[in-house]
């Protein structure tokens, strides 16, 4: 037998328990990594095997409904499992994976594309921006907004550039007139922007056009978000499974991650539940939905007063958003 963790052979028997099903099982310390597992292959405390647990949030990332998810499980292993305790799996350990990718460094080129798609949710236009790199499909940054205002501009551009850290020399955008400023403040002048709709390099349009037919899967999984925080999750969660799961063919059919050839933090969802901290799981605070630089330069000022004008006429129109039930709104 060999360690869970390491797959050292250095193991001894660390005394036994008995689980709710009345069975006695055998516990093991490895000598070597000092992690304690037993003969099952389960996280302490969870009934359910590890790779149970990985298989579902694959499929749910892969764009399959919790439903579907559920009886696929049933199917494959006989067991009913509620769709609650499916979920609550998703959310637990999508924040574990956020947690652990959080110093991830991606190797990115320097030409990064910026685009937004509206998608109607609960009856409100909810928009989704991602910054891609154009050499290794890397998806760097989403944001999710109910306006697009230059300081959404800016967020994404800022949290791309601090995942990267580093700035691009270019920036392809459509001609959505938010990202002249929202860039010129998250990057300083640093980037040249580049405004083209429709995007007219072959190649950029080749890659936007690939991404947001992946998306749809993306639509799939935060469609029925009961609120804007947990779709900001998961949309976190879908951003891990698209780098560092997802085969990409144009990259011969390895994930964007591995295409880089540097230490991932894990290999899969299965790696993401193993190593997840049971005794005090992960709990964090979502930043990135303010921006971080303040107006420096005259003009950025100017347009920050301007901005502050717009901020206005907002408010008053997420007021009335707000009145509205079917979403519960943070921003
Ligand atoms: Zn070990």
């Amino acid at each position: 037998m060999n360690c869970k963790y390491c797959k050292s052979t250095n193991i001894v028997k660390f005394g036994t328990y008995t689980n709710d099903d009345g069975k006695e099982i055998q516990r093991y310390y490895c000598k070597d990594c000092k992690h304690k597992f037993t003969e099952l292959d389960t996280l302490p405390k969870m009934k359910t095997p590890i790779n149970e647990i990985g298989s579902a949030l694959n499929m749910y990332y892969g764009g399959m409904p919790i439903d579907a998810i559920q009886g696929h499980l049933k199917q494959s292993t006989g067991k009913y499992l509620s769709e609650p305790a499916i979920y609550k799996w998703i959310i637990r350990f999508t924040r574990e994976a956020i947690v652990k990718a959080k110093d991830f460094k991606p190797q990115v080129g320097n030409t990064w594309l910026a685009d937004e798609t509206g998608i109607n949710v609960g009856g409100h236009n909810v928009w989704f921006w991602d910054i891609i790199d154009a050499k290794t499909r890397y998806l760097l940054a989403s944001h999710i907004s109910l306006a697009r205002t230059t300081e959404d501009a800016q967020i994404l551009v800022e949290k791309a550039t601090q995942r990267a850290g580093k700035m691009p020399e270019v920036i392809i955008t459509d001609k959505l007139r938010q990202y002249i400023d929202g860039i010129d403040l998250a990057t300083g002048g640093r980037a040249r922007h580049v405004r083209s709709k429709p995007f007219t390099d072959e190649n950029s349009t080749n890659i936007i056009e690939r991404f947001h037919g992946t998306l749809k899967q993306r639509t799939n999984v935060i469609r029925h978000f009961k609120d804007l925080e947990t779709a900001r999750l998961l949309t976190e969660g879908w951003l891990i499974h698209y780098n560092f799961f997802k085969e990409h063919e144009s990259l011969g059919n390895v994930s964007p991650a591995k295409y880089m050839k540097i230490d991932m933090p894990f290999k899969d969802w299965n790696d993401v539940v193993r190593y997840a901290n049971v005794r005090q799981p992960s709990t964090f605070e979502f930043a990135g939905a303010t921006p971080i630089h303040e107006p420096i330069t005259e003009k950025q000022k100017r347009s920050a007063y301007f901005r502050k004008a717009v901020q206005k006429s907002r408010v008053k129109k997420r007021l009335v958003e707000l009145s509205q039930p079917q979403l519960r709104m943070t921003r």
